[in-house]
C-alpha cells in the first residue's frame, strides 16, 4: 500500500517536470510577444579589467543582438516585429556552478540541476519581473585567458551560461556568442563539427546555394563561424555578418 503511494507520488513528481519543461517550450516557442530574456553580467575572474568592463556595460552594448532577432524574424516572415526583449541586471557577485570539462553524462545532470537552483536564487530582483531566459555574462579579462571556456545554453531550465571577453574590441563577437546560446535555450541545435569546429554543409552554411560555394560571404549563428573553404573557416566580427539558417528557424518554430 505505502510503497505504492511512494511510486505514485514519484510519478506525480516526474510528471509535473515533463509538464513545465514542456509549457516552458511551448510558451518560449509561441512568438506571439517579445520573448524576455535578462541578461546577468558576472566578473568571471576577479581581475581589475573585468570589473571596469561590466560597471560600463548598458543597454546599448546588447542591442545589436535585439536588432539581430528583429531583422532575421522579418525575413522569416514572423508578425512579431521585435522577437527578443534583452534585460540588463546590475552585475552579480556569485559565479554560477562550473561544470567539469570531464564530467560524464551524470555529472553533467548533477551540473544542471545546480545550475537551475542558481539561476532561480540569482535572478529574484526585487522590484523587477523575473525573465523567462536567463543568461548569466562570464567576463574574462582576455591578457589571462587565450581561449574562453566553452558556453552552454540549455532549453531545459532556460538558462545559459556565456564566457565572453571584457575587451570593446570583442564586443562584437561577444554579441555572436550571446545570441548563440540565447538560440540554444529555444531550441536550436550546433551546426558545427565538435570535432575541429568546422560548420556543418548545408545547415551551418550562410548560404549553400551561394556560387562560387567559397568563400562564404556571411555564416550561419549556429555554426558560429565562415566557411571560406572546406577546409578554413573564421568567426565574422559581428552580427552583421551572421543570419538564421532555415534549420535553426525550423528548430525554434519560426518556421513549420
Ligand atoms: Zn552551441
Amino acid at each position: 500500500m505505502w510503497k505504492s503511494i511512494r511510486i505514485l507520488l514519484l510519478l506525480a513528481v516526474l510528471l509535473a517536470v515533463a509538464l513545465h519543461t514542456w509549457l516552458d517550450r511551448v510558451a518560449t516557442q509561441s512568438w506571439q510577444e517579445p520573448l524576455w530574456v535578462g541578461l546577468f553580467p558576472l566578473n568571471a575572474d576577479g581581475s581589475a579589467q573585468a570589473d571596469e568592463y561590466v560597471a560600463a556595460l548598458g543597454v546599448k552594448d546588447f542591442a545589436a543582438i535585439e536588432d539581430f532577432f528583429g531583422r532575421e524574424a522579418r525575413r522569416y516572415g514572423l508578425k512579431l516585429e521585435q522577437p527578443v526583449h534583452l534585460e540588463l541586471y546590475p552585475p552579480g557577485s556569485r559565479l554560477p556552478p562550473a561544470l567539469d570539462p570531464s564530467a560524464g553524462p551524470l555529472g553533467i545532470a548533477w551540473w544542471s540541476l545546480k545550475l537551475r537552483y542558481f539561476a532561480a536564487r540569482a535572478t529574484s530582483v526585487p522590484g523587477r519581473a523575473p525573465p523567462r531566459i536567463r543568461l548569466f555574462l562570464l567576463y574574462h579579462d582576455p591578457a589571462t585567458l587565450e581561449r574562453a571556456p566553452d558556453s552552454h545554453g540549455m532549453q531545459k531550465g532556460l538558462v545559459g551560461v556565456v564566457h565572453l571577453f571584457a575587451d570593446r574590441g570583442m564586443a562584437g563577437s561577444n554579441s555572436i556568442v550571446i545570441a548563440h546560446e540565447l538560440l540554444h535555450t529555444v531550441g536550436a541545435s550546433d551546426k558545427y563539427d565538435p570535432g575541429n569546429g568546422s560548420p556543418l554543409f548545408p545547415s551551418g552554411y550562410g548560404d549553400r546555394n551561394q556560387d562560387p560555394l567559397y568563400p562564404q560571404e556571411l555564416a550561419e549563428i549556429m555554426a558560429g563561424r565562415r566557411a571560406l573553404s572546406s577546409y578554413q573557416w573564421d568567426m565574422p566580427r559581428s552580427l552583421a555578418g551572421v543570419l538564421i539558417g532555415p534549420e535553426t528557424a525550423l528548430e525554434i518554430r519560426w518556421t513549420h
